[in-house]
């Protein structure tokens, strides 16, 4: 059964603070953003994500959507 989380304004923030670059401004940005962040959460892949309000990339500041696709954070690759 799939559940439905609410990303709140803060774990948002929190979660634009893991990634090292998007598409916008790192070549090596190949992950999407939501798959990065359902590691981060813990939550595996049964549960719907609504994003109260976007991500934003810590490099360049542009918005950051689950289908972004970005360059997650050293700590984020060795948890996967
Ligand atoms: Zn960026």
């Amino acid at each position: 059964m799939r559940h439905t989380l609410k990303i709140s304004e803060e774990t948002a923030a929190l979660a634009g603070e893991m990634l090292f670059g998007c598409q916008n401004c790192s070549t090596e940005a190949d992950t999407p953003f939501e798959g990065v962040f359902r590691q981060l959460a813990g939550q595996g892949s049964d549960a719907d994500y609504v994003w109260v309000v976007p991500a934003h990339c810590p490099i360049c500041d542009a918005a950051v959507t689950p289908s972004t696709l970005v360059e997650p954070a050293r700590a984020v690759e060795l948890a996967s």
